[in-house]
């Protein structure tokens, strides 16, 4: 059994299952999420965003042959030097076209990414140059080679150029196209379906009656899934009780390869999400040792992964970042970059009582007087302030037991590092 245990006693709760660390609840997810495996093959146009399933060799040079870097002349530099820089023009090289050999003791007209006719060796930007009807004058001292982009310096046939298990960026799809790659060996999309439990809830646009508020992680859920490339199923609200909560999970798995929800994992009667799991399928209930965020859920309903957090929109936003994001990033199959990057900045703010356990406080960026970033943190640490979240450019991690005067350096989660 793994570091988390299996605590499918309905008595231990939470309260009774020793803290995981961050790491180790990570480490404890990851080697549950099973890749996907199914490929499909697409129109390089369309496969932003997916995550490639076979390496991408080149099948050409890149550049193809020597070119122009700038708009000049080619010449050989020798040239220059014997002829006090006086060279007639033998030829028009514009890119698009191929060149003739270089006439002895002459210069062509080159332009940016024309092949350099043989025999030359160096391009004169034409800056440099001045014409004199059909001859130009150049610098009698050249530097061999300027200006000439070889054949094969950036890329050579039959290199790697993506690696499989690499989710495809607008730039990739530029290196991909570069390399004549018309279609690419993609997996195929993951499907995740989402619910948001709770008997409060109501959809913007409803009137809000007392005791109600508006579901907000319907769009987190939403929104983080689709930057992250997913199918998403939205499997609506779903109400604090038990039969429809296993209705919810049960339709979840049916359609998806992953069930998420936010609501409902704690120990409380109202709590329907940790029975039912429980009940339908297999679950650990972890408590994790990070503020916002505990506890966890995680399970399966068949072999269907199912990921709950916490109801609260900052909790459901951390826990999906430095959680679910992960293990959805492995299921879609990519290899590498699973665990966000931190940087280190200079704390704006004083924490000067120790935390219990590790604190993600939403952050943001200023540059200090002597340019180092700085990272102030929110006012209010409220769980539930979606203020926060909409102000925040990352989150300071803190941890357990340390505390902080301005000055100090702290870690800083960038949400580059957290999303999409
Ligand atoms: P729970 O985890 O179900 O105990 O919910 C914790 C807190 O999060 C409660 O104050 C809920 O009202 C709130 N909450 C739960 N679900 C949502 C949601 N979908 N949108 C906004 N707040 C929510
Ligand atoms: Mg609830």
């Amino acid at each position: 059994m793994s570091a988390a245990g299996n605590h499918n006693d309905c008595d231990a709760g939470p309260q009774r299952t020793k803290p995981l660390g961050v790491e180790q609840a990570l480490e404890v997810l990851l080697a549950r999420a099973r890749p996907l495996t199914e490929t499909e093959t697409l129109p390089l146009a369309r496969s932003r965003g997916r995550v490639l399933a076979e390496p991408l060799a080149s099948t050409v040079d890149l550049p193809p042959w020597d070119n122009s870097a700038m708009d000049g002349y080619a010449l050989r530099a020798e040239d220059a030097a014997t002829t006090q820089g006086r060279l007639p023009v033998s030829q028009r090289v514009p890119a698009g076209s191929s060149a003739e050999p270089l006439v002895p003791r002459t210069a062509a007209r080159i332009f940016t990414g024309a092949p350099v006719p043989a025999h030359a060796d160096t391009v004169v930007v034409q800056e440099s140059c001045q014409r004199d009807g059909d001859v130009v004058i150049v610098p009698a001292a050249l530097e061999r080679g300027a200006n000439i982009r070889r054949r094969a310096e950036d890329v050579r046939a039959g290199d790697t150029v993506i690696a499989a298990g690499t989710r495809l960026s607008t730039q990739q799809l530029g290196l991909a196209a570069s390399v004549g790659a018309a279609r690419v060996r993609v997996y195929r999309r993951l499907r995740v379906a989402f619910f948001a439990s709770g008997d409060e809830l109501t959809m913007p646009g409803e009137p809000l009656s007392p005791g109600k508020i508006y579901n907000s992680n319907r769009f987190l859920f939403q929104g983080l899934l689709e930057d992250l490339g997913c199918d998403v199923i939205d499997l609506g609200t779903v109400p604090d009780t038990f039969d429809a909560t296993a209705e919810a999970l049960r339709r979840g798995a049916e359609q998806a390869d992953l069930v998420m929800a936010s609501g409902g994992v704690s120990v409380g009667e109202e709590d329907h999400v940790r029975p039912a799991v429980q009940q339908i399928g297999t679950l650990d209930l972890w408590n994790v040792a990070m503020r916002p965020g505990k506890p966890l859920a995680f399970g399966h309903i068949g072999d269907t992964p199912f990921i709950g957090s916490p109801g609260n929109p900052v909790s459901l936003f951390v826990t999906f970042c430095l959680f679910a994001r992960p293990f959805i990033l492995r299921m879609q199959g990519v290899e590498r970059g699973l665990v966000p990057n931190a940087l280190r900045v200079r704390a704006g703010f004083d924490w000067p009582t120790p935390g219990k356990r590790r604190e993600y406080h939403r952050a943001r960026i200023t540059t200090g007087a002597d340019g180092i970033p700085v990272a102030e943190i929110f006012e209010s640490r409220s769980s539930a302030s979606l203020r926060s979240l909409a102000w925040a450019g990352g989150l300071v991690d803190i941890a357990a037991g340390t505390t902080v005067t301005a000055g100090d350096s702290v870690v800083f989660l960038p949400l580059c590092e957290l999303l999409g």
